[in-house]
């Protein structure tokens, strides 16, 4: 795996000890000597991760880092402290500021490239989402997702350690904030993932009962559990179980003896984070939806219509079933905007769209084919059947007059059909299409008002 590093530091041979290491381990290194420099490069570079110095003369490391995750733009760019510093509070001070995690100086080896290539692994994951979000929003589809900057992160975690007395400890410091479950067993704990909506995993990986490095692995195969994040807990003496979990990709790790704050602190940046993914993961979803949505009426758009067709027109010879096609157009609907204006229009395509989906089945697929044409498409039926269905359809709107918002109240429209067929093997959409255009082209010529069968 390769990755864009920035190495912060306001001392030469930190930068060049840290760039050394790490291109020979083959990333690419970007270096800034200050804080000021730092914000510079990260705009101009878009390094997959940050190797931030705390002290620093001018704006010192905290700061860099509180100002990379208050902005919407880098916010997701994993931040590493590299400090001399080590004392609980100073890393409770980092983690405030927004900081992914940290590593003492003089900087051991194993240390730092698992950190480095834990967190840009972590890192692509969302890159993705991002992207896609990213295209949704450039579509005008849905509102960013904007920043991990959330205030309220309670959440629901689980706790996996078959130690009661250290089960305890953490159900007692993290229940202030949050709901909190614990399990000790292998068996149950799949049960749980599986079954339940957690924002939050801690595995003890000093379990006596069972491995918790096997469970790590486990989870992260469930579907339920791929994108709960997992924290670990390991004894500093440990070293190589914690490589093992970065390596399989759980979120972050807490060192024993657990100081309170630091824990507090790093459950809130992983619930953070979940929250945030959820929220791209959600909103790519939204645009997927929206993408092929017609956002007049609801239904489904011509594009979406188009793609599917060929589909239903394979599945149809697959299974040597029918497929009945139907398409619709409003009599002299230019009169209703002439006379009503555009907006009644809009209220009589919508109200007419309803009338089409109380109509048709759930099987069908149903939509906008453009302006004031509609297209129904229907599995599994032949063209008397789906004769009598828009018979129906034309009769109704015949009948029932839309109700509109304005005077008079109520309009009366007509609609006209065509309908084809599919013919078997070597039938095509355009060729339906085509089949069925001609036939509304027919309902029209003969007077409107009417369906029209496709004689194929
Ligand atoms: P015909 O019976 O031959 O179908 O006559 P028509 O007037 O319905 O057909 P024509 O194709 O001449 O006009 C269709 C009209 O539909 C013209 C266009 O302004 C209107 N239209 C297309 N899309 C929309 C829309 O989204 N909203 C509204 N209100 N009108 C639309
Ligand atoms: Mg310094
Ligand atoms: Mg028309």
């Amino acid at each position: 795996m390769t990755a864009r590093v920035l190495v912060v530091d306001d001392i030469l041979s930190n930068v060049k000890l840290l760039e050394a290491k790490l291109t020979s381990e083959y990333f690419e290194v970007v270096t800034a000597f200050s804080g000021m420099e730092a914000l510079g490069k990260i705009e101009d570079c878009d390094p997959d991760i940050v190797l931030l110095d705390v002290m620093m003369p001018g704006m010192d490391g905290f700061e860099v880092c509180r100002r990379i995750k208050c902005n919407p733009k880098t916010a997701h760019i994993p931040v590493v402290m590299v400090t001399a510093l080590d004392q609980p509070s100073d890393r409770v001070a980092g983690l405030e500021a927004g900081a992914d995690d940290f590593l003492t100086k003089p900087v051991d080896d194993a240390a730092l490239f698992a950190r480095v290539r834990s967190l840009v692994r972590l890192k692509m994951m969302t890159d993705e989402l991002r992207m896609r979000e990213a295209t949704g929003q450039g579509m005008g589809l849905v509102d960013p997702a904007t920043t991990f900057a959330e205030t309220q992160v309670a959440g629901r975690i689980l706790m996996i350690e078959d130690r009661a007395d250290s089960a305890a400890w953490f159900a007692t410091a993290l229940r202030k904030d949050n709901d909190v479950a614990c399990v000790d067993t292998f068996e149950e704990a799949l049960v749980r993932v599986r079954g339940g909506d957690f924002d939050l995993i801690i595995v003890s990986l000093g379990m006596r009962g069972f491995d918790g490095l096997r469970l790590c692995s486990q989870l992260r195969s469930l579907p339920e559990g791929r994108n709960v994040p997992i924290l670990v807990v390991v004894s500093e003496s440990d070293r190589r179980k914690l490589h093992q979990a970065l390596e399989m990709g759980v979120n972050d790790y807490l060192t024993r003896p657990v100081e309170t704050n630091e824990l507090v602190a790093r459950v809130r940046t992983q619930l953070r984070k979940k929250r945030y993914a959820d929220r791209l993961r959600h909103n790519v979803q939204l645009s997927l939806e929206m993408a092929i949505t017609d956002q007049l009426t609801g239904l489904h758009n011509r594009r979406y219509m188009s793609r599917h067709l060929d589909n239903l027109i394979a599945q149809a010879e697959r299974t040597a079933k029918p497929l009945a096609f139907l398409i619709m157009d409003i009599d002299f609907f230019k009169k209703v905007n002439d006379t009503y204006g555009h907006d009644i229009g809009d209220e009589v395509l919508q109200e007419f769209a309803r009338r089409i989906s109380a109509n048709v089945r759930g099987c069908d697929l149903a939509c906008r084919y453009g302006g004031e044409e509609f297209v129904v498409v229907m599995p599994d039926t032949d063209v008397p059947f789906a004769y009598a269905v828009a018979e129906r359809l034309r009769h109704s709107i015949e009948t029932t007059p839309v109700l509109i918002s304005r005077a008079p109240g109520n309009l009366n429209i007509t609609i006209s059909i065509g309908i084809a067929g599919s013919t078997g093997a070597a039938d095509s959409a355009e060729a339906l299409l085509h089949r069925s255009d001609q036939a509304l082209y027919a309902a029209k010529r003969n007077g409107r008002n009417r369906v029209v069968a496709d004689a194929a």
